[in-house]
């Protein structure tokens, strides 16, 4: 048994990390400001005796005992969330990053950084390996969100130089599942919610940009393979599903998949929005015990369907 500190943990990703780590045993602690996290994530939780919820914002350092580990999810991630107070998500990021480091060093506490494919901004390398260094605006409307993870790697590797932190680093690619905000934004809440509701779907730009779409179960076990990996695979390594999507496609399963009127609407692409997106996986394959996705983009789109379907009564 460990006792864990999952930042974020009442976001998406991180209230289902809470889970899995406490079905596993562990003493879970839960920080989060509620700026994007959701109380109803983690609301089957609050009762377990091993878990417990801290109302904090990292901006803020925090004192804590006794971890072993950390994982370091809390960030606005979708980009209406991100960028509505750009400068906040910069400090989330690079300020969160740094007193989370600092609690890590004081615990000997292993730590683990959730980073992001938008490290590689919009790429010209396709599929992108951890190797290649990106292509991100510096002063775009996402600049916030992808400088402030990349500036939240440079530190994770500067603290494991020159102070021996145990860092792990992942770059997250899309993800989805139960457990999403309906209202975050993002492209499969939106068009989920917008067919159940008879609305036409938004699709931005021509629909031809590509991502690659990985269900949230298969997410956490790679999470939590990595967390396992010997000390010195700091990564940083992709956790993705490698199969790649045009936007359109995904609006024609959603459209075939929820029955309905809906029509595609088309909108302007924002800017900045990546052309492609596609991880590849070869490294975590080979470090963490050939691991791969093994949920299809349709068999994952059942569950969170009817998850937004129950959103919606
Ligand atoms: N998108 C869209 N309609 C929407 C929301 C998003 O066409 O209602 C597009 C968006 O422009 C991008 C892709 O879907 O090309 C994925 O967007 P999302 O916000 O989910 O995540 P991103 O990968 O851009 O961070």
């Amino acid at each position: 048994m460990k006792r864990i500190l999952v930042t974020g943990g009442a976001g998406f990703i991180g209230s289902h990390l809470c889970r899995r780590l406490l079905k596993d045993g562990n003493d879970v602690v839960c920080v989060d400001n509620l700026y994007t996290g959701r109380m109803e994530n983690i609301e089957g939780l609050m009762e377990h005796r091993q878990f417990a919820f801290r109302k904090h914002n990292i901006i803020e350092p925090l004192q804590m005992d006794g971890l072993d580990e950390i994982y370091n999810l809390a960030c606005p991630a979708s980009p209406p969330h991100y960028q509505k107070s750009p400068t906040y998500t910069t400090k989330s990021c690079v300020l969160g990053m740094m007193h989370m480091l600092e609690l890590a060093a004081k615990n000997h506490a292993k730590i683990m950084q959730f980073s992001t494919s938008e490290v590689y901004g919009n790429p010209k390398v396709h599929p992108q390996p951890e190797g290649y260094w990106g292509n991100v605006n510096p002063i775009g409307i996402r600049a916030c969100y992808d400088e402030g993870k990349r500036c939240a790697e440079t530190l994770c590797f500067d603290y494991h130089r020159e102070f021996g932190v145990q860092v792990k680093v992942i770059r997250i690619f899309n993800t989805y599942g139960p457990g999403m905000d309906p209202l975050d934004g993002r492209v499969v809440s939106n068009f989920i919610m917008q067919a159940l509701q008879g609305k036409d779907l938004t699709l931005y730009g021509d629909g031809s940009q590509t991502r690659s779409f990985c269900y949230v179960d298969d997410l956490v076990e790679g999470i939590l393979r990595m967390m396992a990996s010997g000390d010195t695979f700091t990564g940083p390594v992709n956790l993705g599903n490698p199969t790649e999507f045009t936007i359109r496609e995904l609006a024609g399963m959603i459209l075939e998949m929820v029955p309905g009127n809906s029509k595609i609407q088309y909108q302007e692409l924002p800017a900045d929005d990546p052309i492609k997106r596609k991880p590849d996986i070869s490294l975590a394959q080979k470090e963490l015990g050939g691991w791969k996705p093994h949920v299809s983009l349709r068999d994952g789109l059942v569950p969170t369907i009817a998850y937004f379907k129950r959103c919606i009564l």
